[in-house]
């Protein structure tokens, strides 16, 4: 029961080790004692993969897409249009994805101190991956190798032909509907295009769930952030990492679907937890 009890503090840090009763001193809204202790794992540790999730960019501006304020709970055709099916067969549909597009936050948006943060882990040459269920890219916004984000769900920073595959720059396409067309289509072969963000009812990529699950199965640290963990296979990158000894830290304002299998939960927003774990000095003990 310990674990549902946190539900509803939003901000509350609590090692997941039952029988723990630190008093730990408040800071930026987190509590220290235990963000310390795995700011130690962090600083130690040799090959570290992130797996993140909305809750990352929601600090940023970017909503989450089922919470009292998402993007969905607001605006069910937003939904729809998420949706492969819907999208390919409604013409009238997608000209409304396009309009909307245009002026989504998820085009502006700016990396925060929580992504900034796992940037100055590859600085020091500590990261593995990041594998990301966000669509935002906001990681390689924030600079890191593209080489090292691997985005399990697509990115919304290049589109696709639904017909010949054709992959484009969306700023491309979004010059094209701000110079008039509602439904702009491939250029190639006249097909649909949508963004290169993965829709509901889409495959995923096979060749990048294979780079993700075998990210975890090289890492002596994970951590888990923003994310709900209940999206498969993304979600599978925790027992995986888990099952080949890996430490697994778990980031999240709500409890996850995976709780049982960290070694520490920290109940915070991002861009608080990720500056106080990822501020350590660098290792110097090897
Ligand atoms: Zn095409």
């Amino acid at each position: 029961m310990g674990e549902s009890a946190l539900t509803g503090y939003s901000e509350f840090v609590q090692s997941a080790m039952v029988g723990r009763a630190d008093v730990p001193a408040r800071q930026n809204g987190v509590m220290t004692s235990d963000v310390q202790e795995v700011a130690e794992w962090v600083r130690t540790a040799h090959r570290v993969v992130v797996l993140t999730g909305a809750g990352m960019s929601t600090d940023s501006g970017i909503p989450d897409f089922r919470g009292p304020n998402g993007l969905w709970t607001k605006n069910p055709d937003a939904e729809k249009a998420s949706t492969l099916q819907h999208y390919l067969a409604d013409g009238e549909l997608r000209k409304r994805s396009w309009r909307s597009r245009v002026d989504a936050p998820l085009f502006t948006a700016q990396p925060n101190a929580g992504h900034y943060a796992l940037v100055e882990l590859e600085r020091r040459g500590q990261l593995h991956a990041i594998v990301t269920q966000n669509v935002d890219g906001l990681h390689q916004a924030a600079g890191h190798d593209p080489a090292k984000v691997i985005e399990v769900h697509g990115t919304v920073h290049y589109a696709r032909c639904w017909d010949c595959d054709d992959r484009r720059p969306m700023v491309e396409l979004l010059n094209r509907v701000r110079a008039g067309e509602d439904d702009p289509s491939c250029e190639v072969c006249g097909g649909i295009i949508k963004s290169d963000a993965i829709l509901f009812g889409q495959n995923l990529v096979p060749h990048v769930i294979e780079a993700a699950m075998a990210a975890a199965e090289r890492c002596d640290l994970l951590i888990a952030a923003g994310s709900s963990l209940s999206v498969f296979p993304a979600a599978n990158v925790v027992p995986r990492a888990k099952s080949v000894g890996a430490r697994i830290v778990i980031a999240n304002a709500e409890p996850t679907n995976m709780d049982r299998f960290a070694h520490a939960l920290l109940r915070g927003g991002l861009s608080s937890v990720l500056p106080l774990l990822c501020a350590a000095a660098p290792r110097d003990d090897s």
